[in-house]
């Protein structure tokens, strides 16, 4: 059978190309098939159940867990004139009417659901009723407790394959381990489902992990030097996403909080006012984030440790959604660590849940550590195998020098040893340095023996130097006692001089030339960047107009085509990507005259 997918993709869509297994996906879903994909963020998963929704007469189904996703994608889809429609807890009496009378006539082509709606008996007794082709659900690693964010709402999706075993279904989602994998299948009834895995590796975005010092400090350094770009600092409580908030304003940075604690007026408003670009920063709590779509974030920074992998890759993977240049920095400390610990052991879960979060904090932790590609950590934790260097993390970019550390470590161990392993990083440190706080002098850990043998080294060399010390398993922290450093079996062979210790050396940001990851590097060469301007001034007041978010019009990256290939007929904007039939029946007159103007 002959579907016209590409003629959709063009036309429709606007798009010249598939990309990663769209088509091997779409293919397999028109076959009839059941299907888990996953794809990392920006990937293009929803085109996987948008096509064969437009292939096939009946209706798709699409379960998603947040309502603003839904209204996002369902307001983007309307501007494509494609049918499509929401159904959630928001949704009006007099929409829902004309929603379901859409459907009785045939006249819909996707329905979006939330979890809780589509599991009703009534509503599964009506699905009975109609001609539904595909059920997709999206986010479907919210079914797993493996997963990285568990709903109990996505459980009763079981019920779908039962009831309808025929009707293909479609799970989708970018966060998903080996474990979580195998466990959407369980859970869906697709167990012998088809796995489309894309690779992970998101090359336009660049990995960083700094030790968290003077967090706030470089975070302005950071933003100052990509003055206009949109970006996210993740923070770990309501508090501190205030905090951050109120320095950057002191700073006049643009900047906004958004938490739970906040009301969802209040939520909305500030998530619509910085898709479109009226406000820079958000620093936020992981509330946010999964509902957005913008595709113009430039950086994503972790102002404290995620609680593991999937949070974290997920979360930067909201940067550079449109293919562009992103940056992700995160800050790692042992009181993160240490906080991140507690949640797990004080949570309620089981001792068997508890475990595998226990572990899943130390992989990030080791991932922050790690001296090696970090890419590859993380490409390797989705078990995508490779080992090649990918060219666009710190370590791959500065590769860290190695010292002889073996002195350093001496002098750690014997401060700890001597202290009677009573004491943490921070008092570690000061004992090494010889600080005359009042703390040292109560506990006399100005008495012993190695007090101020590590003048000369700063305290942040320090920090760096005394986490790889950990890393290599020759300092323990104990969570059970306080976060205080104790020996471990290798100590010993250090302290008699039998083996030697390398460290990477510590290498001070702004010295450290040239500072190739620094530079945010847009690509616009050959562009009018007036005409630019004049686009998202035209786009701004258009979206202001509908009512719809900016990028649901076009994308910052179509914008940019056409400033750089000033189009003048309609036949050169359809070349452009991201211009359709419906973009360029509703829009091409208004762009050809906004170019024709500006070239006077
Ligand atoms: P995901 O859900 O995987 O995070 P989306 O489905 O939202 O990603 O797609 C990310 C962006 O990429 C969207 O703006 C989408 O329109 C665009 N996109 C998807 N497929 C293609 C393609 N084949 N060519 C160009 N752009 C695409
Ligand atoms: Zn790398």
């Amino acid at each position: 059978m002959d579907y016209p997918i590409h003629k959709i993709l063009n036309n429709t869509f606007g798009y010249k190309e598939f990309r990663l297994d769209q088509e091997e996906i779409i293919n397999n879903v028109l076959a009839g098939n059941d299907s888990l994909v996953i794809m990392p963020t920006g990937g293009g998963k929803s085109l996987c159940f948008q096509i064969p929704a437009l292939a096939k007469s009946g209706l798709t189904l699409v379960v998603s867990p947040l309502i603003a996703l839904m209204n996002d994608q369902v307001s983007a889809l309307k501007q494509l004139n494609v049918k499509a429609a929401a159904l959630h807890s928001n949704t009006d009496i007099g929409e829902k009417n004309s929603v379901f009378q859409a459907i009785q006539n045939k006249r819909l082509d996707l329905l979006y659901v939330s979890p809780e709606k589509l599991s009703t008996p009534n509503f599964l007794q009506y699905l009975s009723t109609i001609d539904v082709t595909l059920f997709a659900i999206d986010e479907a690693h919210c079914v797993s407790i493996w997963g990285n964010d568990f709903r109990p709402e996505y459980v009763k999706l079981k019920i779908l394959k039962k009831q309808f075993p025929k009707t293909p279904l479609i799970a989708l989602t970018a966060t998903a381990d080996k474990a979580t994998q195998e466990d959407i299948k369980k859970q869906l009834g697709i167990s012998d489902s088809k796995t489309f895995l894309s690779s992970f590796e998101r090359k336009n975005i660049s990995v960083e992990a700094r030790p968290g010092l003077k967090r706030i400090e470089q975070i302005i350094r950071f933003i100052q030097k990509s003055p206009d770009e949109s970006g996210i600092i993740y923070c770990l409580s309501k508090k501190s996403c205030e905090t951050v908030e109120k320095k950057l304003k002191d700073y006049k940075i643009n900047a906004a909080y958004y938490h739970a604690g906040m009301s969802s007026e209040e939520r909305n408003l500030i998530q619509r006012r910085f898709q479109d670009d009226d406000i820079q920063v958000i620093c936020a709590t992981i509330a946010f984030g999964m509902g957005i779509d913008k595709p113009n974030i430039r950086w994503v920074i972790h102002y404290n440790m995620p609680k593991n992998v999937e949070g974290y890759y997920q979360e930067i993977g909201r940067g550079g959604r449109d293919g562009e240049k992103a940056r992700a920095l995160l800050f790692y400390s042992w009181a993160d660590m240490t906080m991140l610990q507690r949640f797990v052991d004080e949570s309620n879960a089981s001792f068997e849940f508890k475990k595998v979060q226990s572990a899943k904090l130390d992989r990030i932790w080791q991932y922050s550590n790690t001296l090696n590609c970090r890419t590859n950590f993380i490409l390797n934790y989705f078990g995508e195998y490779r080992s090649d260097p990918c060219g666009h993390c710190d370590n791959c970019l500065n590769p860290p020098k190695f010292i002889d550390g073996t002195q350093y470590t001496q002098m750690a161990l014997s401060a700890i040893i001597r202290s009677n392993e009573k004491i943490g990083i921070n008092l570690l440190i000061d004992v090494l340095r010889g600080s005359q706080k009042q703390e040292i002098r109560n506990q006399r850990l100005d008495q012993i023996k190695t007090f101020g043998v590590g003048r000369m080294i700063p305290t942040s060399h320090w920090h760096y130097y005394i986490n790889q010390m950990i890393s290599q398993g020759i300092i323990q922290i104990d969570f059970s006692d306080y976060s205080r450093l104790k020996k471990t079996p290798l100590s010993a062979d250090v302290l008699k001089n039998k083996t030697k210790i390398q460290l990477a050396e510590f290498v001070k940001r702004e010295k450290a030339k040239p500072p190739k990851i620094e530079k945010l590097d847009l690509d616009y060469t050959g562009i009018d960047k007036d005409l630019f301007q004049k686009l998202r001034t035209w786009r701004a007041s258009i979206a202001k107009a509908k009512g719809v978010p900016a990028f649901t019009v076009f994308h910052d990256k179509t914008l940019k085509q056409i400033a750089v290939s000033t189009p003048t007929s309609e036949i050169e904007l359809l070349a452009i990507d991201g211009i359709g039939h419906a973009k360029l029946m509703n829009y091409g007159p208004a762009l050809l005259e906004i170019i024709t103007a500006h070239n006077g």
